[in-house]
């Protein structure tokens, strides 16, 4: 039998190329060696945007098309969205007895999201995101998830949910089975402004569906070195984020990019233009592939349908082994 991945986003927004990096590749590579569940994960997506249903609902949608242009097959994976499995949200609520409130306030990444999301959380966190790290286990282990590839944001995530499969199976026996994170070939994509994560919410980031002209501006806009200003001025290409790119889509000039810019060769503009250049190139059959499924609504909706009716199957598989170890298997 093969081995299982889960994996997902957010139906927050679009997918940029820091999910590229840090997950999509990944998914698309080990699609056929695996069996592939890819979740839209509304749910979780509605514990910071419980006040804008239409944006997550509208996003669920984009997602999936971001998923289905980079490669993921619907024949070799299964996308489905979360909220149409209710063992997920089941499970989720018997796995919230095994973990404490100190335990999730301690999670780095909830920590760090909680402060990015103080307007909306104002003095205090709801129960519902302060819990997503529970829902998360649950997502995982109802597919039995042997391999979760994901950014390195996602880490504590993957810890979280061990730790619970490890208190389940010591307490109603050996069903779960422990996850393993992958993380991507870039397991943090920094933001255009520098910033350490590029990020759907953070208007820092180059879209999978971004036009040419959109990213040669935003590349024009990307942080640079502030003490090179003038052409022969010798710069430093760790302080730039026109050469952080370049390490992920100019493999092949990036010796010379950096010899030209230490030594004053070279300007920022012309520095830019190639890389908006390479990844305009880059994105090029992405951008196409997405379009032909965006013209294609119908065959979009019928791929999630038909991916959700498939994953609904396992999960209540593991929800009925689950429901007997915890001995509220009734009738
Ligand atoms: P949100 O701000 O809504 O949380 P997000 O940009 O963090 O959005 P998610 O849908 O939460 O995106 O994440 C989907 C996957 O992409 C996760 O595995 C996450 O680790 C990965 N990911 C997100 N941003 C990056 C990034 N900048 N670099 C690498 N991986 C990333
Ligand atoms: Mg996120």
């Amino acid at each position: 039998m093969k081995k299982i991945i889960l994996t997902g986003d957010r139906p927050t927004g679009q997918l940029h190329i820091g999910h590229l990096f840090g997950s999509l590749l990944k998914r698309v590579e080990l699609q056929d060696q695996y069996d592939s569940y890819i979740m839209v994960a509304d749910v979780q997506a509605l514990t910071d945007n419980f006040n804008n249903p239409q944006k997550v609902r509208d996003n669920v949608f984009e997602v999936v098309l971001d998923n289905l242009a980079v490669g993921i097959d619907p024949n070799k994976s299964t996308i489905f969205i979360q909220s149409m499995i209710p063992e997920i949200a089941e499970l989720t609520i018997f796995y919230s007895n095994l973990v404490t409130v100190s335990r999730l306030q301690r999670n780095p990444t909830v920590k760090e999201e909680i402060k990015q999301k103080k307007e909306l959380f104002k003095d205090s966190v709801t129960f519902g995101f302060l819990g997503y790290p529970v829902s998360q286990a649950a997502d995982i282990t109802v597919f039995g998830a042997d391999l979760v590839p994901v950014g390195e944001d996602q880490l504590p995530m993957i810890e979280q949910t061990k730790e619970i499969v490890k208190k389940f199976n010591s307490i109603y026996g050996n069903i779960l089975k422990e996850p393993e994170a992958l993380i991507g070939s870039v397991g943090r994509v920094k933001g255009l402004d520098g910033n350490t994560k590029m990020g759907k919410s953070l208007n820092n980031a180059i879209y999978l569906a971004d036009e040419p002209e959109i990213i040669e501006q935003k590349v024009k806009k990307a942080l640079t070195d502030t003490k090179k200003i003038k052409i022969d001025d010798k710069g430093n290409p760790n302080d730039c984020m026109v050469y952080y790119y370049h390490k992920i889509f100019s493999q092949d000039n990036l010796r010379n990019i950096e010899t030209e810019c230490k030594s004053g060769k070279r300007g920022c503009v012309h520095c830019k233009k190639e890389l908006s250049e390479n990844i305009i190139k880059y994105l090029e059959p992405i951008r196409e592939k997405r379009k032909y499924y965006q013209n294609k609504p119908e065959l979009v909706r019928e791929i999630i349908e038909n991916g959700t009716k498939k994953a609904k199957i396992m999960a209540s598989e593991t929800l009925k082994k689950v429901k007997e170890g915890m001995k509220i298997n009734y009738f």
